[in-house]
């Protein structure tokens, strides 16, 4: 049985202040829910801060990136060892934002899961098609290319800890939700290529969110599709009135 995992990406959103009253709501309205895994992650700014305020608590923290060396001359970069260090559990890696605009590739991603991985980072690795591939019949392409790519070297046994994040590029911050049933498709698609890569217990095993403009009114259609394990929550992770429904609405299969 694969444990649902929420998890909200905050982008480049929130102050510290405003952080500290975003997880205080969080807290507050999430207290009590075991049965499911809720992640937070936040800008780098805060997570020193947000991961003192989770001690102890239900809720675990996240990154949205990271670099693959472990410390050295990259300015403005963040190593495994330091998110480790700050008491972060989950990282991003390969957000189409960081494909789109910061010219991550399926060779930075693959790099990126590896020392996540290494460092005992548990990668969120996101892949999915842009609107125009999916228009040319071509989005389960992208997805095995990007699966392939970012899996690339990795042995089952740790590929076991990846959560793959399935996001469909048009659907991200859009307000364009895929379908309950397209999202489906996808996923059965992902989980078979990973038992060709790797094997039954892979494919059962690791668990695959879906993300794009997911929120209170359609998380429960997603999440009692079975292939689906969880979301990966943007735009609605920064209000608690809509993240806190979101977590609550996937209760019934996380029981
Ligand atoms: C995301 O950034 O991963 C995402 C899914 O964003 P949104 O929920 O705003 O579409």
């Amino acid at each position: 049985m694969r444990r649902v995992i929420i998890a909200g990406n905050w982008k480049m959103n929130k102050t510290i202040s405003e952080s500290i009253e975003l997880v205080n709501g969080l807290k507050r309205e999430l207290f009590g829910v075991e049965s499911i895994d809720i992640v937070l992650i936040p800008p780098y700014t805060a997570l020193s801060g947000i991961s003192d305020m989770l001690t102890d608590s239900n809720i675990e923290l996240g990154a949205q990136d990271l670099h693959w060396e472990e410390k050295g001359a990259f300015t403005g970069e963040v190593s495994p060892v330091m998110l480790k260090d700050v008491g972060v559990k989950y990282v991003v890696i390969g957000h189409s934002e960081r494909r789109t605009y910061f010219g991550e590739t399926n060779e930075t991603v693959n790099k990126k899961v590896k020392a996540a991985l290494r460092e005992g980072l548990l990668p969120i690795m996101c892949i999915g098609e842009h609107l125009e591939e999916r228009e040319a019949g071509k989005a389960f392409d992208v997805i095995e290319d990007h699966l392939r790519g970012g899996l690339k070297g990795i042995a089952g046994e740790d590929a076991l800890k990846i959560v793959i994040a399935y996001e469909p590029v048009w659907a991200i911050g859009t307000g364009k939700t895929a379908t309950p049933e397209q999202a489906e498709e996808a996923h059965k698609y992902i989980r078979g290529l990973l038992a060709k890569i790797y094997d039954k217990t892979v494919a059962e095993g690791l668990r695959i969110q879906y993300g794009g403009s997911v929120k209170p009114e359609n998380i429960k259609e997603l999440i009692n599709e079975p292939d689906i394990d969880g979301a990966l929550v943007g735009g609605a992770s920064l209000k608690v009135e809509q993240f806190v429904p979101i977590v609550k609405g996937s209760l019934k299969k996380g029981a």
